[in-house]
């Protein structure tokens, strides 16, 4: 009040002109933080311009050409994409603590830990997506065991409705969904029961199920008939046998029969049978993609074919998919899969603050699929900074 003040005071020695100008400088909004000049892209709304974003309070205040006014700190984020922060629908990010600071240095801002663990073991990863920095959520496999190695249905006692229907009940709060893995290594012959007790679990809470495809022992035919609206199907393009194409690779009419109702297709790159590069590029020339990505994340993936999600954003980048459409991927189509994530993937004035910002490097870039192929592309999306919450977060090390 006593800078306003005098501020009004000055005013009144002052000429015109320059009351004008300091006019503006002491009625301007205060801003926490500015992001200057960068290309907007927000496929929530189809903005894709140079703009400023400014940022109070740990919400948008405002998207705009040239903002004037003063900030706290400014990035300028000119020659970069200014996107909302990105959503990873599958992780392993809850297997321990350094998991979700780690994605959050790749613009994560929210992500699910899919499955990772079931009824007996899922209480310290409710406890890591509580602590977690960003918004982290799970989905409960409906094995009690969670994820093994050895298959974790291959004993289908684990397969447990009741013990499901606990852990869900115990961490309403961060348990979003149910997982199940349906590959014949991990469930033999017991898929389409497997995906009937994912279902029986998540029904009294009508939340999603996500199922993990590929080498299943049932076909596509009999799997999706299982599903409901707003189910997820990840590692859409894992090889067969058993895939979403046939063997003259054209698109199962019950494949695109699930997406018209309201089923989702997940990428899911992960690192082992989920994806190789021939079926990404028969898919794709049938017009089959992705409707979100993910990264099947752990805090090794940077020493894998994962490395990190503006990484896996870029694969299907490279195969022609639209910019704007893979940051959609990433962001927006995530969070509507999610009733946990209704005001995330967006810049929209109002919304929680998290931005990825990233470069689109030109170059010669390598990508791997989970079979040792290579394919180089010519441009490569690069994490840069991070905004949480209205706050940049620490650089990647
Ligand atoms: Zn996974």
């Amino acid at each position: 009040m006593t800078s306003t003040s005098m501020c009004r005071r000055r005013f009144l020695d002052a000429s015109a002109a320059a009351v004008l100008v300091h006019t503006s400088r002491a009625f301007a909004a205060t801003y926490d933080l500015l992001i200057k000049g960068g290309r907007v892209m927000d496929p929530s709304s189809g903005l894709d311009a140079t703009r400023d974003v400014a940022i109070a309070g740990g919400k948008i205040v405002a998207v705009d050409a040239n903002i004037a006014g003063d900030a706290a700190e400014t990035i300028d984020a000119r020659g970069k994409i200014v996107a909302p922060g990105l959503i990873d629908i599958h992780t392993h990010a809850g297997r321990s603590a350094d998991g979700p600071p780690l994605a959050l240095q790749d613009g994560v801002t929210a992500w699910i830990d899919a499955g990772s663990a079931g009824a007996d073991n899922i209480d310290p990863i409710a406890a890591v997506a509580r602590g977690a920095p960003q918004l982290g959520r799970l989905l409960v496999n409906i094995a009690r065991t969670g994820v093994t190695p050895e298959g974790e249905l291959n004993n289908f006692s684990n397969a447990n409705v009741d013990l499901a229907r606990g852990a869900i009940a115990r961490h309403r709060d961060v348990v979003i969904g149910v997982k199940a893995r349906l590959s014949n290594v991990v469930v033999g012959t017991n898929d389409l029961e497997a995906l009937r007790r994912a279902q029986e679990a998540a029904a009294p809470f009508n939340l999603p199920v996500m199922i993990h495809i590929g080498q299943s022992y049932s076909p596509m035919r009999a799997i999706l008939p299982l599903l409901k609206r707003g189910d997820i199907v990840t590692h859409l393009y894992a090889p067969p046998p058993n895939a979403i194409l046939d063997d003259q690779g054209r698109i199962y009419p019950e494949v695109t029969a699930a997406r018209r109702r309201g089923i989702v297709f997940d990428f899911g790159n992960g690192v082992v049978d989920h994806f190789n590069w021939d079926m990404v590029e028969k898919a794709t020339k049938e017009g089959f993609w992705p409707d979100t990505f993910s990264t099947d994340w752990n805090v090794r993936s940077r020493t894998t074919g994962v490395v990190d999600f503006p990484n896996v954003m870029s694969k299907l980048f490279m195969f022609g998919m639209p910019l704007m459409q893979a940051i959609a991927c990433a962001t927006v189509n995530a969070a509507r899969v999610f009733p946990a994530f209704d005001d995330r993937g967006t810049l929209n004035v109002g919304a929680p603050a998290d931005v990825a910002i990233l470069e689109l490097r030109e170059g010669s870039f390598e990508f791997l699929d989970n079979y040792k192929g290579t394919r180089t592309g010519r441009q490569r999306l690069f994490p840069i900074a991070t905004v949480l919450a209205g706050k940049r977060t620490p650089p990647r090390t």
